[in-house]
C-alpha cells in the first residue's frame, strides 16, 4: 500500500468516490437484452478493459455511461454524482464523460486544433488556446495543428480523437474499440501511446476491445461480458489463470476441457494424474478440467495412445493438436524448433506446478461442491499447503 498522502493524491483516498459506478444497470431494446443488472465500480485513475463477443453489450454499456441511452433500471454515477437513475437523467454534455470511437468521428471541416477545441466552449478564449496547445503537445501533434483530418494518418487521427476527448478534463474517458480500424503494424504503437497518455494525465478509462491480448495487456482490470452480463471483473492474471466461468476460460485464451475426477484430493483425467487439490481430501466428484496449450507437455512415446493430429507453425511457437484415445483433442504449444509429425504417438501431461481450473457445470470451483463430500476423513490428504502437479503419466 502507498502512504495515505500518496493515495489521496492519486484519488484513492477512503473518501474518494469511484470515478464511475454502475449499480444494477439494465437496458433492453424491445425484446433484445442490451445489458442486464450490470454492477461495476471504476476507481479514479484506473484503466479498465471491457471485452466480450460481438453483441454482448459493450457499446450499450458505454452509451449508457455517456448518456446516449437511458437505462431501464439501475443507477450510474460519475465522480460520485448520480447521472442516471429512476428519476434523473443528466444530458451527455453535462456528464464529464469523454468518448473515443473506432472511426475517430472527427469533424472533417475543422482543423486538428479546432477539433480539439470543440468541447471547450465554456472556457474563455485565452484559456481555450492554452488548453489546445497543451493537448497538442501531449499527443505530439503540435506540428499538425492546422491540418484537416483527411490529411492525417489513421494513427494521427486517433491521437486527435483522444486529445479532443481529454480536452474538457473529463472524469472518465470511454474508448470503444479505438484501434480496430488501424492496421496491425500501427495498432501496437497507437495503443502504447494511448495508454501512456491516459496514464500521464491520470485519466480514468474504460476501453472496449474484442482482442484478448489487448484486454489483458492494457487493463489494470479486465471486465469480461457475455450476453449482457459481467461474467468476471478482475486483474488480468486472475481472469486468465483463474477464470470464474467456462465462458471466461474459453473466451480469454485457448482452452481445452476434459472430463476429470477428484478423489481424495487427487485430480485425474484421461491423460492421467493432473495434480493434487488441497482441501478436497474427502471429495469424490466429477469435474471438468481446463487445460491451456502452454500447460500441456508432450513426449513422443511409442506405446502412447494419443496421436498428433495437426501441427500449426506460428513462428515463435508451434501449436500441436493431439487426439486422445477418447477422441477428444487437447492442444500444446511447443518451442519453435519442435515439430512432431502428424501421427506421432505422444504421452500427454500437464507441466509441473500447474493448478488447473476446475469446473462444475459452467462455473469454476475452488472448493469442493457441498454435495461432493462423500468420503470419510482422510488425514493423509488434508492440510496440504499447495496445489501442485505430482505426476504426468497415465497410470498403468
Ligand atoms: P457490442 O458492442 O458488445 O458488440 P452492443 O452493446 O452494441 O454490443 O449490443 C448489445 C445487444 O443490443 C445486441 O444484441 C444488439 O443487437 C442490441 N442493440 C444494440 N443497440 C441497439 C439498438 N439501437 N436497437 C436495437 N438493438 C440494439
Ligand atoms: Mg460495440
Amino acid at each position: 500500500m502507498t502512504s495515505p498522502t500518496a493515495s489521496a493524491e492519486a484519488g484513492f483516498g477512503p473518501e474518494a468516490p469511484p470515478a464511475l459506478g454502475l449499480e444494477g444497470v439494465t437496458k433492453h431494446y424491445g425484446p433484445t437484452r442490451g445489458v442486464e443488472a450490470l454492477t461495476l465500480s471504476v476507481a479514479a485513475g484506473e484503466l479498465v478493459t471491457l471485452i466480450g463477443p460481438s453483441g454482448c453489450g459493450k457499446s450499450t454499456t458505454l452509451r449508457l455511461v455517456a448518456g446516449l441511452e437511458r437505462p431501464d433500471a439501475g443507477r450510474i454515477t460519475v465522480a460520485g454524482g448520480v447521472v442516471a437513475d429512476a428519476g434523473l437523467f443528466v444530458n451527455p454534455e453535462r456528464r464529464r464523460v469523454g468518448l473515443v470511437f473506432q472511426d475517430h468521428a472527427l469533424f472533417p471541416h475543422l482543423t486538428v486544433g479546432r477539433n480539439i477545441e470543440f468541447g471547450l466552449d465554456r472556457l474563455p478564449r485565452g484559456e481555450r488556446r492554452a488548453r489546445v496547445g497543451d493537448l497538442l503537445d501531449l499527443v505530439r501533434l503540435a506540428h499538425l495543428a492546422n491540418r484537416y483530418p483527411h490529411e492525417l494518418s489513421g494513427g494521427e487521427q486517433q491521437r486527435v480523437a483522444l486529445a479532443r476527448a481529454l480536452a474538457p478534463r473529463p472524469a472518465v474517458v470511454l474508448l470503444d474499440e479505438p484501434f480496430s480500424s488501424l492496421d496491425e503494424s500501427l495498432r501496437a504503437q497507437v495503443r502504447r501511446d494511448t495508454v501512456a497518455t491516459l496514464q500521464e494525465t491520470g485519466t480514468t478509462g474504460v476501453l472496449v476491445t474484442h482482442d484478448q491480448t489487448e484486454a489483458l495487456s492494457v487493463g489494470a482490470r479486465v471486465v469480461v461480458m457475455n450476453n449482457g452480463v459481467i461474467e468476471q471483473a478482475d486483474v488480468p492474471e486472475k481472469v486468465f489463470e483463474q477464470p470464474a466461468t467456462r465462458f471466461v476460460a474459453s473466451f480469454m485464451g485457448d482452452a481445452d476441457f476434459l472430463p476429470a475426477h477428484v478423489h481424495r484430493a487427487l485430480l485425474t483425467c484421461e491423460i492421467g494424474i493432473v495434480s493434487t487439490v488441497p482441501g478436497w481430501a474427502d471429495s469424490d466428484v466429477d469435474v471438468d478440467v481446463v487445460l491451456r496449450p502452454h500447460e500441456v507437455a508432450l513426449r513422443p512415446a511409442a506405446d502412447a495412445t494419443a496421436r498428433v493430429s495437426s501441427v500449426e507453425y506460428h513462428g515463435a511457437f508451434v501449436l500441436h493438436h493431439v487426439r486422445l484415445a477418447s477422441g477428444r483433442t487437447v492442444r500444446s504449444w511447443q518451442p519453435h524448433d519442435v515439430r512432431y509429425p502428424v501421427g506421432t504417438a505422444v504421452a500427454v501431461s500437464v507441466a509441473a506446478g500447474i493448478s488447473p481450473t476446475l469446473l462444475v457445470g459452467n462455473h469454476a470451483v475452488t472448493s469442493p461442491p457441498s454435495n461432493s463430500i462423500k468420503l470419510g476423513p482422510n488425514p493423509a490428504g488434508t492440510g496440504r499447503p499447495r496445489h501442485h502437479t505430482v505426476s504426468s503419466e497415465v497410470p498403468r
